[in-house]
């Protein structure tokens, strides 16, 4: 099961007394790109290289990485919605910009307002993995073992709105199946728990999931 996600970057919004004009930036100053989810995960190796190709344009400036996972991106997006509008604090993240306000009352931020959207970085295809120990082998496989163990299977996410939560919803939803979603911060710390064996199945970006298969920690299905 594929799915292509884009992680875009965004920018608290210039607006107001404090914006910088274009010609003085950048100063020097350091920039922050804001990772809504947990270090290790896909989103925060996208902002690393990110970060890496930004230095050379900037002049050799500091591009500073400042993971603040929470609430599937909705505390570290928050966290950049109140920053100073200047161009130094950046937000890197997903379709959670649009999937989480569907979900999610009164957020403290409103999405069309509070930032200022700078562009796609990349696509990423997303794969379903499980833990290896699960008696299935494919897609129909697992599909019949799930509905065998109805109310015992459970999934990770980087929680309510995630890519990850999503591509869960959609297989679900597309096979009728129903499985217990377990949150977490990102889904570095969900994968390292679904190869420990404490969750049965992860969907989530080939960035995280391609070594953990080459490696034989974890079992696609396709
Ligand atoms: N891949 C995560 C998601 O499901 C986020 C992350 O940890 O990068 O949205």
């Amino acid at each position: 099961m594929k799915k292509l996600f884009a992680l875009a970057a965004i920018a608290a919004a210039a607006v107001g007394a404090t914006s910088v004009q274009a010609q003085d930036f950048p100063s020097g100053k350091s920039i922050t790109i804001v990772v809504p989810f947990a270090a290790g995960g896909p989103t925060d190796r996208v902002a690393r290289d990110l970060a890496e190709a930004l230095r050379k344009p900037l002049g050799g400036g500091t591009v500073i990485i400042d993971n603040v996972p929470g609430a599937g991106s909705s505390i570290g997006a928050a966290k950049v919605a109140r920053a100073t509008p200047d161009g130094y604090t950046l937000l890197l993240n997903h379709i959670a910009m649009a999937t989480v306000p569907s979900l999610v009352r009164n957020l403290p931020f409103k999405v069309e307002s509070d930032f200022e959207y700078l562009g796609i970085v990349n696509d990423v295809p997303m794969t379903l993995i499980s833990k290896p120990s699960i008696p299935a082998t494919n897609y129909k496989e697992l599909t019949s073992w799930i509905a065998a163990n109805k109310g015992k299977i459970n999934i990770g996410n980087a929680g309510v709105g995630s890519a990850s939560h999503l591509c869960g919803l959609l297989y679900q939803s597309a096979t009728r199946t129903e499985m217990t979603a377990v949150p977490y911060k990102g889904t570095a710390p969900a994968i390292t728990d679904l190869i420990g064996g404490q969750i049965d199945l992860l969907c989530d970006q080939t960035t995280n999931t391609t070594p953990q298969i080459q490696a034989a920690r974890s079992r696609p299905l396709p």
